[in-house]
């Protein structure tokens, strides 16, 4: 049987990208699990602390991540749905891991160059391991991420491109760790975790500028639609989308000279199933308002019901705050379960029971 595990920053309501890109893929893995297969969904909210400072934003992205888990259709009784920071066994393996993971093997990882370079534009260096503003939580962030997926011994993790180094650097940790404490490889403690590429999925540009990626850091509200954006707003902001005046219809797909078009073409793909080029065969010769019209009646359509149950978890009433409560200590008590499961054995390797 498969474990799968996979997590989400708690960074505010997701949008068409985050969904079409991983959401809706956890949502169909989930139903297309064997029945002996277990997964895991973790709003991972120790990462999010290497962005600090705004507790209250916390608190509050926090919940809304877990109302959107739920929005998308996770089912808390098949998927164990849980912040990370509810389950102390992830930091508590992130530690030992970190005993045996190679600094120099960090030092030459990607994603913490990027997000050093993108919170202070204005330096002209290259960031380096000795910037002043390199936090260790950043920079050691993988070591974090590695803990989460070998913790529940994950086999099969759903990734993007952009983490597939983690995944990665996480098979390192579990060499390094089995080496250094004499595992014998006929009894692992850890399976080697496997990547499952969402890469194939769409990747959703900005509605307001099509080469660039749709993204949560992006501040223009018009660039992106939130899994709870109602009718109105759906249809005003696919509306206004940028594409261009090339051709007043849809001809190829071509996302280098007609990077709007494109787009709409993936994301109507992207709620069937089918590729932005199959989409762009099926329809070709469709005016650009004719597209628009499409798009957005299958935007509307494909997140009709992810909306009603974001209404319906988001309530501020007392009923559902007790139904939500329940929800969060389900999820808490089944990783935990999970986590010390796999803590024993390690502990129990290292010398600490
Ligand atoms: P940020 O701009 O802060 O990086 P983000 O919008 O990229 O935020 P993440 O939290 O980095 O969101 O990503 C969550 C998941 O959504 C990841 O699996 C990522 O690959 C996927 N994802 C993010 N943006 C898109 C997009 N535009 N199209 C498809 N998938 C996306
Ligand atoms: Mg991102």
């Amino acid at each position: 049987p498969k474990i799968i595990f996979s997590g989400i920053q708690p960074t505010g309501v997701p949008h068409l990208g985050n969904y079409l890109g991983a959401l809706k893929q956890w949502k169909d893995m989930q139903d297309t699990a064997h029945h002996s297969d277990r997964l895991f969904f973790s709003i991972v909210d120790l990462h999010a602390l290497t962005i600090p400072g705004n507790a209250d934003k916390l608190r509050k992205n926090r919940r809304e991540m877990l109302t959107s888990l739920l929005a998308i259709g996770l089912n808390p009784e098949r998927s164990t749905i849980f912040y990370q920071s509810s389950v102390s066994q992830h930091a508590e393996l992130q530690w030992i891991l970190s005993c045996t993971a190679s600094t120099g093997y960090l030092s030459r990882m990607t994603q913490w160059k990027s997000k050093l370079s993108q919170s202070s534009p204005f330096q002209s260096d290259q960031p380096t391991i000795s910037s002043p503003a390199l936090k260790h939580g950043l920079f050691s962030y993988p070591i974090l991420q590695a803990a989460d997926i070998l913790l529940h011994t994950a086999t099969h993790v759903p990734v993007g491109s952009d983490q597939k180094q983690h995944l990665e650097f996480a098979r390192e940790c579990v060499t390094n760790f089995h080496s250094a404490w004499s595992i014998p490889s006929s009894r692992p403690i850890f399976p080697y975790p496997q990547t499952i590429s969402l890469d194939s999925s769409s990747r959703i540009m900005s509605l307001a500028d099509p080469t660039k990626k749709m993204s949560k850091s992006d501040p223009n509200p018009k660039s992106k639609i939130f899994i709870n954006d109602n009718e109105g707003v759906i249809r005003q902001k696919i509306k206004s989308a940028l594409t261009d005046s090339v051709s007043k219809v849809v001809g190829e797909y071509d996302s280098v000279n007609r990077p709007g078009v494109a787009n709409l073409l993936e994301i109507l793909g992207g709620f069937s199933g089918r590729t932005g080029r199959e989409v762009a065969e099926e329809i070709k010769g469709e005016s650009l308002l004719g597209l628009k019209t499409l798009t957005a009646d299958t935007v509307v359509d494909g997140l009709a019901e992810v909306r009603e149950r974001f209404m319906l978890f988001g309530q501020d009433t007392e009923v559902n705050r007790q139904r939500v409560r329940e929800i969060e200590d389900i999820g808490t008590r089944n990783a935990r379960e999970s986590a010390e499961r796999t803590m024993e054995k390690v502990r129990r390797a290292i010398g600490l029971s």
